[in-house]
């Protein structure tokens, strides 16, 4: 069984964590659409990687005919009847 060849110092151990941290997301500039995104990953926003078309963005397709749509007309506003008050019947 292994045994530990030297004892680990807490300097030892503060040194060797010292690498441990992540950094800070580095994004590159996709060449179509000029956006930031990861890299070595094809564009969330266009699709494109390596100057080719690889993921086919459907989403972004099927918005843009219903933001061209008019907006629909409003239907005629219909009032509220008022529920009438139950008529008091008087003894006289
Ligand atoms: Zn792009």
């Amino acid at each position: 069984m292994g045994l530990p060849g030297h004892h680990r110092t807490s300097s030892d151990k503060r040194k060797r964590s010292a690498h441990f941290g992540l950094k800070a997301f580095q994004p590159t500039v996709c060449p179509k659409c000029k956006k930031p995104v990861m890299p070595h990953r094809a564009c969330e926003f266009c699709g494109f990687y390596k100057g080719r078309e690889v993921v086919a963005i459907k989403v972004l397709k099927a918005l843009k005919p219903v933001e061209a749509k008019a907006p629909k007309a409003k239907k005629p506003a219909v009032k509220k009847a008022k529920k009438e008050a139950p008529v008091a019947e008087s003894k006289s």
